[in-house]
């Protein structure tokens, strides 16, 4: 086995995001490796969120601890890689100019790996510096005595706002869409429920990977249309207190699928960022407005809404007070007007689960290219492999739960499923496994059928690849209604079945 990294160590996304702030969101106790029974034990999280660095340290523990290092080669890009039918073996380029075989490839490229810095007019003649959030200096940034702006407000954003407001003289931030943000309620955990999370990890790896999301939150089993105002009200109290991704996780059961239901929660929040946000002016522009409750990623915030009420922070909404126009010598134009910096910081997220993949310039059976197979939108069978393109596996690709789930869970599903899948090619003496056409068919349609039940396909989402010009608008995930519990099982039926849908050879 070979992998190529492009980075010149282990840790990925958490090599790659240093911006201040940049912790996870999913509880750190769940934000790990299972298969490591003992450093389950052994591990020591400082915070119920840890920052980046904590997590890298972690990473770079497994690799060490593991000996993972000796497999992988770093940096090296992967820029190609074409099935030769003949010899049933893909030749794998990279940016080294080498040009391996090999029986598989597998794509572990990351869900959100793929930066996006807008294609703004005039970036080059900027005479300020910029950065993209996932590629920040090593060395980090001095924002102190810095005329500072922040593009974007999605996940990242609600993260590194509140951090760049401390130091910076000036911290504009630039909105093209309000967010329903949810406190993180971060901090330390109780000792007590360390221990008890630590005596109890069989029961959580079981409970997560039978739940909806990879978390130990469940959906309240009732319409929120059924409950009482005031039992409404506990019960948002109560997720809102909890902090994290019980408000989107642990919801009532139809506020993804019902209108009605879902304005009872997005009420709930603009009132919480109408207390919380002191210029009322300030507050209708943090308000979403055009898309429902959780139909984008949840960002998690820690004094976030506080920030706009500080005075070295303005807020610049592109509905109200006019979008980004270009990049100026000295700054931004946005709504005919010209704001200076000295830095511009943007948080545009990724060009999210395709853009990876479609970056390794695959080619498949016939020399048929993956841009083009996927020229409107992704077509997979399980989200784990794709018609033409044989012995290519994906890992937390498109349509699979993905970037809906906590994905540790989702990422340790598909390396179990794949690792089994070449077991059992070795011990059958098969060559190949395919996705038969019919069958990726299938489940695109069903993939497209569920997310048009819900109210996901309403917003324009990165889930929905509306971030991103010229990205054909598909749901790029798979939201199973049993979630990633329902989903491992539909894996596991498949294989059993002798990978029913797959052609073998
Ligand atoms: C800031 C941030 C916070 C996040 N927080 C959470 C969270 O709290 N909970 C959660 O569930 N998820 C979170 N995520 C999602 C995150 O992507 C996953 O949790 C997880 O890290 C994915 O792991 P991965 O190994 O699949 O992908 P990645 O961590 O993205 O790793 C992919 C690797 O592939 C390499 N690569 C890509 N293309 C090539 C190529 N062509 N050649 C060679 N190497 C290549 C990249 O350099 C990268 O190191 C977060 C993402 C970001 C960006």
């Amino acid at each position: 086995m070979q992998v190529y990294e492009e980075a010149e160590t282990v840790g990925s996304t958490w090599y790659w995001n240093r911006y201040p702030g940049a912790r996870c969101d999913s509880e750190a106790y769940i934000y790990c490796f299972t298969w490591d029974k003992q450093l389950l034990q052994e591990w020591e999280w400082s915070e119920r969120y840890p920052e980046q660095p904590e997590i890298l340290r972690y990473l770079e523990h497994v690799a060490k601890r593991h000996d993972l290092r000796s497999n992988i080669q770093f940096n090296t890009r992967v820029i190609g890689a074409e099935f030769d039918a003949v010899t049933n073996l893909w030749k794998v380029q990279t940016d080294k100019g080498e040009e391996v075989t090999a029986c598989y490839v597998i794509a572990a490229v990351g869900p959100l790996s793929y930066a996006n810095t807008p294609q703004l007019n005039g970036l080059e003649k900027f005479n300020g510096r910029f950065y993209h959030t996932s590629r920040f200096p090593h060395a980090g940034v001095d924002f102190t005595n810095k005329r500072v702006a922040v593009v974007g407000t999605g996940a990242t954003a609600v993260q590194v706002v509140p951090e760049i407001a401390r130091s910076a003289t000036q911290l504009t931030v630039f909105q093209r869409t309000a967010n329903y943000c949810v406190p993180a309620r971060n901090g330390k955990v109780d000792p007590d429920l360390v221990k008890a999370r630590k005596a109890d990890y069989d029961g959580i790896i079981k409970r997560i990977r039978e739940s909806r999301g990879g978390f130990e939150h469940w959906p309240i089993r009732k319409s929120a249309l059924q409950a009482t105002p005031e039992e409404r009200e506990r019960e948002f109290d109560r997720m809102w207190d909890t902090g994290g991704f019980a408000f989107w996780a642990g919801n009532y059961q139809d506020i993804l699928i019902s209108q009605k239901a879902n304005d009872l929660c997005a009420d709930y929040i603009k009132r919480k960022i109408r207390e919380r946000v002191k210029d009322p002016i300030v507050a209708e522009k943090l308000i979403p407005k055009d898309h429902p409750y959780g139909t984008k990623r949840q960002p998690l915030e820690t004094n976030y809404y506080e920030t706009f009420n500080k005075d070295n922070v303005l807020l610049v909404d592109a509905s109200t007070d006019g979008a980004i126009e270009e990049i100026t010598e000295e700054g931004i134009r946005a709504g005919g007007k010209e704001y200076e910096f000295d830095i511009i910081v943007f948080a545009t997220g990724f060009d999210a689960l395709t853009g990876p993949l479609k970056a390794l310039n695959l080619k498949g059976r016939d020399g048929q290219r993956l841009d083009q197979a996927w020229a409107d939108g992704p077509h997979t069978y399980l989200g784990l492999s794709i018609a033409g393109f044989p012995n290519l596996f994906t890992i937390t690709g498109p349509q699979s739960p993905s970037v809906l789930s906590n994905v540790p869970v989702s990422i340790e599903q598909h390396v179990e499923w794949i690792t089994d899948c070449i077991d059992n090619m070795r011990k059958t003496g098969k060559a190949i496994i395919e996705a038969a056409q019919q069958a990726q068919d299938e489940w695109v349609a069903r993939v497209n059928q569920i997310v048009n039940m819900t109210l996901m396909p309403r917003a324009n989402s990165w889930y929905m690849g509306a971030n991103i010009a010229d990205k054909p608008r598909a749901f790029l995930a798979y939201l199973d209604p049993l979630g990633v519990g329902g989903y491992r099982k539909r894996c596991d039926e498949v294989a059993a079945k002798g990978y029913s849908g797959f052609t073998l050879a």
